[in-house]
């Protein structure tokens, strides 16, 4: 799945921040792999704003996704792993990034493009009361409150933007864009809003020109924003701002553009740094004190050609950062960059007139607004429209290799491995993998992996049964912790749809060829996300196999204890019996489309999130309500597994499509027509649709049929308990949880299933549908 395939890993490139510089690296990698080279991402926000049109989008002229650069597909086309996660730290003897809330990610060669944060730590207030403008994404939600407010105020609000540099003039002209249309939208006068800019220096726009700054002194004045210069801000108190001249501006919302700082960590972690904490890099972009690390965009600083904070640099940075990581992996001499001495600024005014600033002349216009959304509009494009790479075409034959001559060799060494095609992974590797874990102890594990033989022994207690299930798949996603997790959760939802408790697990991985600490790696990632869920559920890990071959595969056998008479079967629906699923549907058209580049990467976030959340409280509390059938939903589909509980419980369904919960774009990639290769097979069962002429009309039809991983429990439970049970599932961390269909008399029909499309009828004679359990998707009562 990553990189070139077929080349073994020998090198990992790892970016940390999807900045506007690490967009550019991307596109080029996806273009022109490097054979024997993995990339790997890791962002903390899978959307990255396009800075240069941010206040066009808080000025309301363009949507979110207009100025917002997915890096799912992105990094889907350049066959990277995508790693969602915020870094915190670098081991750089190590060669480690530290991740929130995972282990640490390995590397041999590291770009950073993490960006900057306005400094509200040196004005006592600023971090608790001020509202950065970045991390954008809590700044957008932000603004979101603000304008709220100022509406509902009917126009009685104060705003005040502290930082006069291009981002905050920029910022405050837009915020007034933005409000006066709301206001008078809403029927208030704008005229009662005020907007203030404070300025620390003697100036607006301290970095340009006089004459641009004597444009934006009229342009701001024009539009009744006070401008207060010469007043750095000495303290931010709720509901005011105290300056240094003595004067205290009450204010409702102060929103914070001040000077750019660095993330603390960046400076912690050793390297060198300016005496500002950004990171210092020579002119190939590499840091001074560390060859293997390149950094570009705010969070770098060229020694000797400082360079403003802004984001026509980062973009600029892109190509030549991405030509001198290509020549550090290839351990060719890197390439001088020498950034330009100035930059040509647009800066808009909100409503569409706009400034354009170049050394020592500025000109002003509508027709400037009209050629910077054209550029930048043009920008956006070639990030969204992505080449499509004919087949093969993304492999690149070179006589080069990462790592060079030696990196070949090891290669043909690795290839002769690969001979005896599902060898075991060496012993030692293993070993190590697993000395770097902690997984569940548990007292009835007798022969474990602590104390390890020729296979595991485990005890089952007197009065209990054991169950026992095994589930292995492909990855379908490349960060190999979250896999992992995913895995785990796969295989135990088997074992919690029987109502039991698991107690062992033995692996089962195929990991692609590749150098022993690549190989290592692999393992590591995969088994410390699998034991995060087997931590959550009391799971030992006893033991396993793992195999070289093609392309990453795990799964688990697991057993599990439960009293026999706890036992949930698939085959105790009943007549009246209310049928519930706890989590949306959609995993095999979404991950289909993102195999295609074609979905975005908050729907891949928001299905992920979905396959990682345990079904173990969900099965306790759907056998507190008095389940009387249950299964988890995988690969067959909903259709299908309803289909293996009807036929044993001898019983009809009726399906409610309109009330199925659906995972954020599953149905935006079925309406494309993107389906899992699964569903032709899972199709098959529509014969069990008592209509389906009539079914198919409605949208969501086809993901009766969607492969699930990790899906959610489909059960049954008494129609007088369905509603606490909802209730209770929804507190309990399946907010999608909800009523989707009910079972009647078993007829003797072949086509057992009734699916109710929108607006369609329930089955003559079914009493009438009742309470906000069901349809939580329409939230009105049917
Ligand atoms: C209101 C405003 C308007 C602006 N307008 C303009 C403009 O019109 N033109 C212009 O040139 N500049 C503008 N700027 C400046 C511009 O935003 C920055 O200079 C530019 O974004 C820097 O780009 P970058 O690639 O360094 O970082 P960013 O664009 O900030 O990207 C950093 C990326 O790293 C990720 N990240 C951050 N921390 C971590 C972490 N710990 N772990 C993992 N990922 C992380 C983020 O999610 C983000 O995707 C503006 C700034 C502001 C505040």
């Amino acid at each position: 799945m990553q990189g070139n395939a077929n080349t073994p890993v020998l090198k990992d490139l790892v970016l940390v921040g999807g900045g506007h510089s690490h967009i550019a690296v991307l596109r080029r990698f996806g273009m022109r792999p490097e054979p024997g080279v993995r990339l790997t991402l890791i962002g903390r926000d899978l959307q990255t704003p396009y800075s240069g049109m941010l206040p066009g989008y808080v000025a309301g002229h363009y949507a979110f996704d207009d100025c917002h650069i997915d890096l799912g597909p992105l990094a889907r086309f350049a066959g990277a792993r995508l790693i969602h996660a915020e870094a915190e730290g670098l081991d750089l003897a190590e060669g480690h990034v530290h991740c929130a809330g995972r282990p640490p990610v390995a590397f041999d060669l590291l770009s950073l493009d993490v960006g900057s944060r306005p400094d509200v730590g040196s004005v006592p207030g600023a971090a608790e009361h001020a509202i950065p403008v970045k991390p954008i994404d809590r700044w957008l939600d932000q603004w979101a409150r603000v304008k709220a407010e100022a509406v509902a105020a009917g126009g009685d609000y104060r705003i005040a933007v502290v930082g006069a540099g291009a981002g905050g003039v920029e910022l405050v002209l837009a915020v007034r864009a933005a409000l006066h249309r709301e206001l008078a939208a809403a029927g208030c006068d704008p005229a009662r809003l005020q907007l203030d800019l404070v300025s620390g220096t003697d100036t607006v726009l301290p970095a340009y020109n006089t004459r641009a700054r004597r444009k934006f002194a009229r342009l701001l004045d024009q539009r009744g924003i006070r401008v207060h210069t010469g007043a750095p801000v000495t303290a931010v108190r709720p509901g005011e701002l105290a300056l240094a001249d003595g004067r205290v501006l009450a204010t409702d919302a102060p929103l914070w553009v001040t000077r750019a700082t660095a993330l603390p960590w960046i400076a912690e972690s050793g390297l060198a740094t300016d005496e500002e904490g950004f990171a210092a890099v020579n002119e190939h972009l590499q840091s001074t004190s560390h060859p293997n690390v390149f950094a570009s965009g705010d969070i770098a600083a060229m020694v000797g050609r400082p360079r403003p904070k802004s984001g026509v640099y980062a973009v600029r940075q892109g190509p030549p950062l991405a030509a001198n990581l290509r020549r550090a992996l290839l351990n060719r001499p890197l390439k001088r960059y020498l950034p330009q001495q100035r930059a040509l600024a647009i800066i808009g005014t909100g409503d569409g007139h706009a400034v354009a600033v170049r050394g020592r002349w500025a000109i002003e216009g509508d027709w400037l607004w009209s050629l910077k959304r054209w550029i930048d509009e043009r920008f956006m494009a070639k990030y969204r429209d992505l080449p499509q790479m004919a087949e093969g075409e993304e492999t690149d034959v070179r006589e080069e290799i990462a790592g060079g001559p030696e990196a070949l060799k090891e290669i043909s060494t690795i290839a002769m491995r690969c001979g005896g095609c599902g060898a075991k992974v060496g012993s030692s590797v293993l070993s190590r993998a697993l000395a770097r874990l902690t997984p569940v102890v548990r007292d009835d594990i007798l022969v474990g992996l602590d104390d390890p033989d020729d296979a595991a022994v485990v005890e089952v207690p007197a009065g209990k049964v054991m169950v026992e299930t095994v589930d292995f798949f492909r990855a379908m996603v490349d960060d190999p912790y979250v896999f992992g997790q995913i895995a785990a959760n796969h295989a135990l939802g088997d074992i919690f749809a029987m109502n039991a408790d698991p107690q062992s697990a033995l692996a089962l991985a195929t990991v692609p060829y590749g150098r022993e600490d690549k190989v290592e790696e692999q393992i590591y990632q995969m088994m410390a996300g699998a034991l995060s869920v087997f931590e959550d559920s009391n799971t030992a890990l006893v033991g396993g196999h793992t195999g070289e071959g093609a392309e990453l595969a795990f799964g688990f056998a697991v057993n599990g204890l439960v009293e026999r008479e706890r036992i949930l079967r698939k085959g105790g629906m009943q007549p009246g019996d209310v049928l519930i699923l706890t989590k949306p549907l959609g995993t095999g058209t979404l991950f289909a489309a993102d195999m295609r580049h074609r979905a975005k990467g908050r729907w891949i976030a928001g299905a992920l999130a979905a396959m990682t959340t345990s079904n173990r409280r969900g099965a306790e509390i759907l056998f507190e309500h008095g389940a009387t059938a249950c299964t988890d939903v995988t690969g067959f589909g909903l259709l299908g597994h309803l289909v293996e509980m009807t036929k044993p419980s001898k019983v009809d369904a009726e399906v409610h499509l309109d009330c199925l919960p659906v995972l954020d774009g599953a149905l935006e990639t079925i309406r494309a027509g993107v389906f899992s290769s699964l569903q032709p097979e899972n199709v098959r069962l529509r014969r069990a649709v008592r209509d389906p002429e009539a079914a198919g009309a409605d949208p969501r039809y086809p993901l009766l049929f969607d492969p699930q991983t990790a899906g959610g429990l489909l059960a049954t439970v008494p129609a007088e308990r369905v509603d606490d049970c909802v209730a209770a599932l929804r507190a309990a961390g399946y907010p999608e949880a909800g009523a989707v269909g009910r079972i009647h008399p078993f007829s003797g029909d072949e086509a057992p299933i009734d699916v109710v499309p929108e607006g369609g009828e329930s089955r003559p004679g079914a009493p009438a549908l009742r309470s906000d359990i069901w349809c939580w998707s329409r939230g009105v009562t049917p």
